[in-house]
């Protein structure tokens, strides 16, 4: 566009922004929580379980029972496809897990580690980016150094990840959320995934932690299936590999699900080892009021369709407030997900901490710019994660339609600034 028709269209985009201060919106685009709608899906957890005993006849308000209740982690085994022997069920976090898996890492070092982690020089992960903040902020407050790579839409850069981990000893692990990626939606491919868990690794110990956190939530009728990340790994002579985490937080109840593990026998075994001074057994009564509400893994994936139909209209609506304005600029490009819970938005460079505050000064909250890179530095100040679920749809159109004029006023705005030598 020539200089003047520039200055005209910032004009015009100055008087839509002022338009949109003038709403007083007070919209939250920033985690991605379940709305109260998807909450209430699970309403009938409240009122189970009826019985107080497991199928072995163990009663289940009692203390034991480190695993989890077996009937629980078969179902888990199902939707992630692994085995129930490979399955510890645990309390309402996946993120717990992770963090004690990291933690006692660095303390103890894995069964093939030649010393705890804490005691090498340093320790380093490999970073797919855009990835999801608190894997990296996890990393961060143990003194865990990060190294990114990109990902795309069959998952991590495989060269990229290759050259980090072949020479170096310190490089011991990697975050991978190979399903509906938080927050690209990149679904990992089984020939990236073949790759990573066969590639060689200068540590012996190298560990890939795949959180599986939106192993179900697609958003279309196509149910992807995730890579099989345990038989992959022990295919290619690397069972202790990979490390599988999901829960039912976004399922059921974001903060009173079951969260599981999965992993081979020996990783398995030092897991509960580990956990066994930690704990005596799971909230074993949540476990059961979810194998009652659900009956099995079926029931999961037709209550997941449940969840598809409220949240699919705001994932559209997003989509549709982008295209709206933004089609055909050239100003911005954004994820299409068919799965997950959120759209990653990338703002044309040097422009996405400016649209954050004008959302911001326009009552809409985004998640800062940088949250979905390690340190929280996006090197090009390009990229915006979106959580629509938890607004109500018309929050999620009026949200969007505000953000969208953001996105392209950052980029008028800087394409009009005196270019400073
Ligand atoms: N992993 C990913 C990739 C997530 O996006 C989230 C939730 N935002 C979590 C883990 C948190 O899982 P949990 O509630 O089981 O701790």
């Amino acid at each position: 566009m020539p200089a003047d028709q520039l200055a005209e269209r910032l004009t015009a985009l100055r008087a839509d922004y002022e338009d949109l201060q003038a709403k007083g919106l007070e919209l939250d685009l920033t985690r991605g929580k379940p709305g109260a709608d998807q909450l209430d899906l699970s309403e009938g957890l409240l009122s189970l379980p009826t019985g107080h005993r497991d199928r072995s006849g163990a009663d289940v308000r009692n203390y034991g029972g480190l695993e989890g209740l077996t009937e629980i982690r078969e179902v888990f085994a199902d939707l992630l496809g692994v085995d129930t022997a490979q399955v510890v069920a645990g309390g309402n976090s996946s993120l717990t897990m992770m963090y004690q898996v990291v933690t006692w890492l660095l303390l103890h070092g894995a069964p093939d580690s030649p010393r705890p982690w804490s005691q090498e020089e340093k320790v380093t992960f490999v970073c797919p980016v855009p990835g999801y903040d608190r894997h990296f902020t996890m990393l961060a407050e143990l003194g865990i150094d990060m190294v990114t790579v990109p990902m795309h839409d069959d998952g991590p850069d495989v060269p990229a990840v290759r050259a980090l981990v072949a020479d170096d000893p310190s490089v011991k692990g990697m975050w991978l959320v190979p399903t509906y990626a938080n927050p690209t939606g990149a679904v990992c491919s089984t020939e990236v995934a073949a790759d990573l868990m066969a590639m060689p690794t200068a540590a012996p110990d190298f560990r890939i932690l795949w959180d599986n956190a939106y192993v179900v939530h697609h958003l279309t009728d196509v149910e992807t299936k995730s890579a099989d990340a345990l038989g992959l790994a022990s295919a290619s002579g690397h069972p202790n590999r990979p490390i599988m985490f999901a829960s039912t937080s976004k399922i059921t109840f974001a903060g009173a699900g079951v969260a599981a593990l999965a992993a081979s026998p020996e990783n398995k075994a030092w897991y509960l080892k580990r956990l066994s001074y930690a704990a005596i057994g799971p909230d074993k009564v949540n476990q059961l009021r979810h194998v009652e509400f659900f009956g099995d893994a079926d029931g999961v994936r037709a209550h997941m369709r449940k969840h598809r139909d409220l949240i699919a209209p705001k994932f559209a609506a997003v989509q549709e407030a982008l295209s709206a304005r933004l089609d055909g600029l050239g100003v911005a490009t954004w994820s299409q997900p068919v799965g997950g819970y959120f759209v990653d938005l990338n703002v044309m460079d040097g422009t996405a901490a400016r649209v954050v505050q004008l959302a911001k000064e326009a009552g809409i909250a985004l998640t800062p710019a940088g949250s979905a890179f390690p340190y929280g530095n996006d090197p090009d100040d390009r990229n915006i994660r979106l959580a629509p679920t938890f607004p109500a749809l018309a929050e999620v159109e009026a949200a969007m339609a505000g953000v969208a004029v953001c996105v392209e006023l950052a980029a008028v705005e800087k394409l009009t600034a005196p270019v400073v030598e």
